[in-house]
């Protein structure tokens, strides 16, 4: 089947394309080959859709919380009935196999089931006063938001921003990638189609330089929120600095995973591999720099590289491939030059470690006894490759992890109850998943620490970065 959506950026209520606007040429990763073109914002795009979502917030922020949570879960309910449509999609524009698609629209469902609930359970306090005396604390929602998000989870991500930002009482201008518009406008659709009034939520692609500096140095937009790398999360803040909007940033990561000697070794296995090749590796979670204990270091590597030569890749919509190609021509060069780094400095490739022979694929690759001053121990290769050292114990082992600026996830291997009590303490990072990596949970926050960035999404934490508190003191 054919990629069918037309393309348009959605502001006001209506929808847009044409009238000369400059066009992004959108791009199938397994084949490299144009597939559809998209309209790119003008400056008085950007400009009516201040106007709208200014416009439209003080109603929403004051329509009754039932009718808030209704829209979001019929919006919820219009996603799940489009998911195979909306997930044949994403797989076009982005390449994740169809299986992987299809669940993450089905989990931005989920998001906005769950804001909706959780928008009804939102409650202020009143404080200990004399008689006669009340002082309470109220949540407010901040007021218009912008949000910037990437290419890799593009529906998910959206919805994590979206889904808690609505459920606040905020309007929303979001600006998702533009190699992958397709799926975000039916998030677009889904909002509209569940009844959400006009300005409440908009879609404006564009240059992402122009987008966002034209939004964030308006006085209309009060808080930012971006997933993306940490070189433009770090630009984003400089401009939020100027402005003084307040901002989420969720940055990149560079997972350590520790496997101790006491865990069960094939389950182990079973786990990492395909958690590493979900989505290519573009996953800012992704488990990558895998320290495993000197006793079963050879055993792990061995049924590592068994397992990774196994995983079938090519065309997402084929249902016995597990791994589709990388979202745009920039992963594959990026991590050949890190594998490349790390041969010359003497790892071992002990499967892949070469791009595929068309689109965008690079094969699934493992590399083995890679020196800590490698690029690809210090960087985030955000792509289908995993790392491999060994270590004696426990302290070397978390100095390993803790090593680089980054704090995103972290996970552990281990049926020893008190280490993992320990390594749960000791890891610095936003989120530690010990035999685990459901880390991102719609209950759960989620978010990073150091340089992977601050502000946490999901959970009540996630309602809560889109709100303002406001103390009443009366007497
Ligand atoms: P990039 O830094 O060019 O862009 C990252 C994202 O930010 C993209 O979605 C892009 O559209 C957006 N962006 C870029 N400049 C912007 C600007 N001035 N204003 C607003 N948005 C802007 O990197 P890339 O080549 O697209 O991705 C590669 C790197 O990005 C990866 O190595 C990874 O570290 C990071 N990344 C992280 C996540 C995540 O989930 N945290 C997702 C995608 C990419």
């Amino acid at each position: 089947m054919g990629y069918e959506t037309d393309l348009k950026l959605f502001i006001d209520g209506a929808w847009k394309s044409g009238e000369d606007r400059d066009i992004f040429t959108v791009v199938n990763p397994v084949t490299a080959e144009p597939i559809a073109e998209l309209p790119l914002a003008t400056a008085a795009d950007l400009d009516e859709a201040l106007e709208a979502a200014r416009r439209a917030y003080p109603e929403w922020r004051h329509t009754d919380v039932e009718k808030r949570a209704a829209i979001l879960h019929k919006a919820a309910s219009l996603l799940r009935q489009r998911a195979e449509e909306i997930g044949r999609t994403l797989t076009q524009e982005q390449g994740k196999i169809f299986a992987e698609a299809k669940a993450e629209v089905l989990g931005s469902a989920q998001l906005f089931d769950w804001y909706a609930e959780e928008a009804r359970r939102d409650y202020g306090r009143v404080l200990v006063r004399p008689a006669g005396q009340l002082s309470r604390v109220m949540h407010e929602p901040v007021g218009p938001v912008a949000t910037f998000t990437p290419w890799n989870f593009p529906i998910y991500l959206l919805a994590k921003k979206v889904a808690a930002a609505l459920a606040a009482g905020c309007s929303v201008i979001s600006k998702p990638p533009e190699e992958t518009p397709g799926c975000t406008q039916a998030v677009a659709r889904a909002l509209e189609d569940a009844g959400l009034p006009k300005g409440v939520f908009q879609l404006v692609h564009g240059v992402p330089d122009m987008v966002s500096r034209h939004l964030i140095a308006s006085p209309v937009i009060r808080k930012v929120s971006f997933t993306g790398s940490i070189a433009v999360g770090k630009h984003l803040m400089g401009l939020c600095a100027e402005s003084m909007t307040r901002v989420t940033l969720e940055l990149g990561g560079h997972a350590p995973v520790l496997i101790f000697d006491d865990c069960d070794l094939e389950k182990t296995l079973d786990m990492v591999v395909p958690q590493k090749f979900r989505n290519a590796g573009q996953v800012c979670v992704s488990p990558t720099r895998f320290y495993v204990q000197e006793s079963i270091y050879d055993a792990f590597v061995k049924g590592f590289a068994e397992r990774t030569q196994q995983v079938k890749v090519g065309n997402g919509l084929d249902a016995d491939v597990k791994m589709g190609p990388l979202a745009n021509q920039r992963r594959p060069e990026a991590i050949g030059k890190l594998v490349e780094d790390a041969r010359s400095r003497g790892a071992k490739v002990l499967a892949g470690g070469e791009p595929g022979d068309s689109g965008y694929f690079f094969k699934p690759t493992l590399l083995a006894d890679v020196p800590v001053e490698a690029e690809i121990m210090n960087q985030e290769p955000f792509g289908p490759v995993a790392v491999s050292r060994p270590f004696s114990d426990m302290d070397e082992a978390i100095e390993q992890a803790n090593r680089l600026p980054y704090g995103l996830a972290a996970f552990a291997f281990t049926e020893n109850g008190r280490r993992a009590n320990l390594l749960g303490d000791a890891i610095e990072a936003g989120m530690v998943g010990i035999n685990s990596f459901g880390i991102s949970v719609a209950d759960a926050p989620f978010g990073g620490v150091k340089d992977s960035g601050f502000g946490s999404e999901g959970g009540k934490e996630g309602l809560e970065t889109y709100q303002v508190v406001k103390a009443i003191h009366q007497a």
